[in-house]
């Protein structure tokens, strides 16, 4: 998939229905500027808002990812091609975020580690220790919500009764014991709980 073919066939196909940038960001529900970034390559129509799109440049999905009309012979092999190529992506940058977590998790712990040797060897009065240790704590606390948030978007959650492979909500990651990655939850398959690792793909 190249993002740059897409954005100027999305550019070419709004400029044929005669609608401007803003138009078209009205009927989307989004902002002018992400339709201009679409169409410069910088970015891609997030999926919920890949349908409504190829409604109103009255293409398909295949089209838009291709950056170009698709005929119908060639049609499935296409479609085929480009959502391998978004699972790719997709792995790719679940990979990328989980090592981007590990980063902030060693960031903030170094942090942490120096205000309290700062802490306990500086000469000065208790209060202004624990204000020290208390301000090497505050990225931890900055922090924690995006770590956890990274965890459950990031890949799947495996079930280690079924098998299952699913997302959890945000609430169930947060709730959850857990021994690095591996979370204690239910599935939402089998209903049973276990210790479910995080798995990159589906397959
Ligand atoms: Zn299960």
């Amino acid at each position: 998939m190249d993002q740059i073919k897409t954005g100027k066939f999305i550019a070419q196909r709004r400029k044929e229905k005669g609608i401007t940038q803003f138009q078209l960001a009205e009927a989307l529900g989004v902002t002018d500027r992400a339709v201009s970034k679409w169409e410069t390559g910088r970015s891609l129509p997030d999926s919920s808002i890949m349908l409504p799109l190829c409604d109103l440049l009255e293409i398909t999905v295949t089209d838009l990812l291709k950056g170009e009309k698709v005929s119908v012979e060639n049609y499935n092999k296409e479609t085929e091609k480009e959502i391998l190529e978004l699972v790719k992506q997709k792995k790719y940058a679940d990979r990328m975020l989980l090592r981007v977590e590990i980063l902030i998790g060693v960031i903030c712990t170094v942090i942490l580690l120096a205000a309290a040797v700062i802490a306990s060897y500086i000469n000065a009065e208790e209060w202004l220790r624990v204000v020290i240790v208390l301000a090497g704590l505050a990225p931890f606390l900055v922090a924690l919500p995006v770590m956890l948030k990274i965890e459950q978007k990031a890949g799947y959650y495996e079930c280690p009764h079924c098998g299952h492979k699913y997302v959890p909500s945000f609430k169930s990651v947060n709730l959850a014991p857990h021994l690095c990655r591996t979370r204690h939850m239910r599935c939402p398959k089998c209903n049973k709980k276990g210790w479910q690792k995080k798995v990159i793909s589906k397959d």
